[in-house]
């Protein structure tokens, strides 16, 4: 056992702050990578906070790792020291249901996330990737194109797979009309997504001001969500939506624009269950679903996407001690379009 800085919330109610943490030693498949950049994902303000009542004190969240291969155990062969590496969600899995059999493995029962999650190793829960260094096996670690900028490239770890997911799972290609709720990280990778895939893209905000943004960053045309009259327009036109809310909304409002047979996927998972209008559903023969993340396998082919098509997050670079203020923004949906934390500052400060 080693130990390494983090930044950590003790409460619920407390400001994250600087701790140290213990790391495992490493074991013969495991890889130590110290954390160069690491995304700011809605989750982690969800969990810290303890909103969706699944929290472990203390917290150490981050969930959109990247980072440089410092040490690597006697077994590892796909990884050595200096190598770029990256972090989701994931860090291990039963490898023996059906769900890791497919690949999916964001769906096993008996998963291991990278923070809150319990830790094999070491007892307690997991901790995640605002901290200088971590260890992971090196079966669930990703390789980054060394062409995309690593900060820009951590919020593919999360933000990146959950809208990459989906839209490849419902067959989102040329002539489909999409949906994408909801302009944060998510959101915009969603964006970016859907245009690479051909579809014609619509973005519904509630935050006017990120119209000329979601143009940029690939959107055919741009919805103020609370403006009744430009909702209309739109009824029962659409083959797929994805909802990114983080808080809650209404729902029935989005589903009213599905064409029939069309799908609507919710990945924001707002704390409080939300109401929907069964007459939404059954007019249209539409669906509702969800999804989480991707498995290991469909991480590393949209990383590889990603490359090809130079995709990457539009950032905003903080230092860890300005952690807590991008959490209050986060709540005001004031980030464009991810903060990513340059892990420098935590080793400096
Ligand atoms: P984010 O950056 O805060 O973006 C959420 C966006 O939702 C905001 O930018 C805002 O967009 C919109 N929004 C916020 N409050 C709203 C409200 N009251 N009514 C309507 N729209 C509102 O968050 P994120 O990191 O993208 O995460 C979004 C959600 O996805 C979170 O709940 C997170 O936990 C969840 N998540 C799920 C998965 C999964 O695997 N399913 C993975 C990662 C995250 P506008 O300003 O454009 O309206
Ligand atoms: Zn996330």
């Amino acid at each position: 056992m080693y130990e390494t800085k983090a930044y950590s919330a003790a409460s619920a109610t407390s400001p994250l702050a600087s701790t140290r943490i213990p790391r495992r030693d490493l074991t013969e498949h495991d890889v130590q990578i110290e954390i160069l950049f690491c995304g700011i994902c809605h989750t982690d303000l969800h969990v810290a906070r303890n909103e969706w009542g699944n929290a472990t004190y203390p917290v150490v969240p981050g969930h959109e790792i990247v980072g440089r291969v410092a040490k690597v155990g006697s077994a590892v062969t796909r990884y050595k020291p200096g190598d770029l590496a990256a972090i989701g969600c994931l860090v291990d899995s039963d490898r023996t249901c059906p769900s890791c059999q497919e690949g999916l493995e964001q769906f096993c029962p008996n998963q291991t996330i990278v923070f809150n999650s319990p830790d094999k190793h070491l007892g307690g829960v997991t901790y995640g990737g605002y901290s200088d260094s971590i260890v992971i096996d090196e079966r669930y670690a990703l390789r980054v194109p060394a062409n995309l900028d690593p900060a820009a490239a951590a919020p593919l770890l999360c933000a990146g797979i959950t809208m990459y997911s989906p839209l490849r799972h419902w067959g989102i290609t040329q002539g489909k009309k999409v949906g994408v709720v909801g302009l944060g990280g998510l959101g915009h990778m969603g964006v970016k997504f859907a245009r690479a895939f051909g579809a014609h893209v619509v973005v519904f905000t509630t935050s006017p001001g990120k119209t000329e943004d979601a143009l940029r960053l690939g959107a055919h045309e741009v919805v103020v969500s609370r403006n009744a009259d430009e909702m209309r327009k739109h009824a029962g036109s659409f083959d797929y939506i994805i909802d990114t809310v983080s808080a809650d909304h209404d729902v029935n409002a989005f589903l009213n624009l599905l064409r029939h047979d069309g799908n609507m996927t919710l990945v924001g998972a707002p704390a409080k269950p939300l109401a929907v209008a069964a007459f939404g559903l059954i007019l249209g023969r539409r669906s509702l679903s969800g999804s989480n993340i991707g498995g290991i396998a469909e991480t590393q082919e949209m990383l590889d996407f990603c490359g090809k098509n130079e995709i990457t997050a539009d950032v905003e670079v903080i230092p860890i001690q300005k952690v807590n203020e991008a959490y209050e923004r986060l709540l005001k949906s004031d980030v464009k379009y991810r903060f990513s934390i340059d892990m420098a500052s935590l080793r400096s400060g």
